[in-house]
């Protein structure tokens, strides 16, 4: 049993059919985006899976209570725990703001964590996996980006403590996409740009896809990762 923040659109909506159809049920959490959220559910439902919406708005550790309490009422227990949620808007030094700051610090920040202690007085004794989005700016920040670049070293900081202060019974990875063409990306103004500039760098001859996430994050919560934690897995294309 699964909960993903974020998974009304992108990448979280990728990871949430991802993990339903290796078994999980699955919560899947927006905050805005109902009619999304609501489509995500109904193509796991079509696909033999089981998942709820639930509404909450990350930032407010209290809303986000209700995700642990949803997966264990319907579902009987929590596994897995998928901190996606997240905001990126780059703006360089000048325009900086303290509602941007806030904001950034309080969805990808303050808001997993207090998701990962949800999760991890959910798992109880049996224990659970974490995985936590960063993105490949919090080992290599960009100019234009120091707020959002900020939170993502923040996150993997986070990563590594939990990871061993929560050992042997919850596992805790970062995984650090690169550019991704999720629903935020693509409605990015100066996307067309971005991707050429993005292209002419890449290994890959590609930008990634949803799906590249999905796959590792489903590696991840995985036994087959059982002697992995701790760990910030970067998924970019070979793009340096
Ligand atoms: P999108 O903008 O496509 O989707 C963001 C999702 O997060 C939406 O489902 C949105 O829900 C949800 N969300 C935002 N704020 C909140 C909140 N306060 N509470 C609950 N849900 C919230 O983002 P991506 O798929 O591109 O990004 C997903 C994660 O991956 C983020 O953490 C991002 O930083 C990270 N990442 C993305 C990269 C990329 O290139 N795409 C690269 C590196 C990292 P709703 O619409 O319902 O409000």
């Amino acid at each position: 049993m699964a909960v993903v923040t974020g998974a009304s659109k992108g990448i979280g909506a990728a990871i949430a059919e991802r993990l339903a159809r290796d078994g999980a049920s699955v919560v899947v959490n927006y905050n805005r985006s109902a009619k999304d959220a609501e489509a995500v559910v109904a193509r796991i439902a079509a696909s033999g899976g089981k998942a709820v919406g639930v509404q909450a708005d990350v930032a407010r550790p209290g809303e986000a209570a209700k995700l642990f309490a949803t997966a264990v009422d319907r579902f009987g227990r929590l596994d897995i725990l998928v901190n996606n949620a997240g905001v990126f808007e780059f703006q360089p030094l000048a325009n900086v703001t303290e509602e941007h700051f806030d904001r950034h610090f309080n969805t990808n920040v303050k808001g997993l964590l207090f998701a990962a202690q949800g999760a991890a007085a959910a798992f109880g004794e049996a224990g659970g996996v974490i995985v936590n989005l960063s993105s490949v700016v919090s080992i290599r920040p960009v100019a234009g980006a120091s707020v959002y670049s900020a939170t993502k070293a923040a996150v993997d900081a986070i990563t590594k403590s939990l990871a061993a202060e929560l050992a042997p019974k919850v596992r805790v990875n970062s995984v650090l996409p690169g550019p991704v063409e999720s629903d935020g990306v693509l409605a990015l103004a100066g996307y067309e740009q971005f991707r050429e500039a993005m292209m002419a760098r890449s290994p890959a001859g590609r930008l990634g896809k949803v799906e590249d996430i999905a796959n590792v994050v489903s590696f991840l919560v995985s036994d087959d990762a059982a002697w992995v934690t701790g760990e910030q897995i970067t998924a970019n294309g070979g793009l340096r």
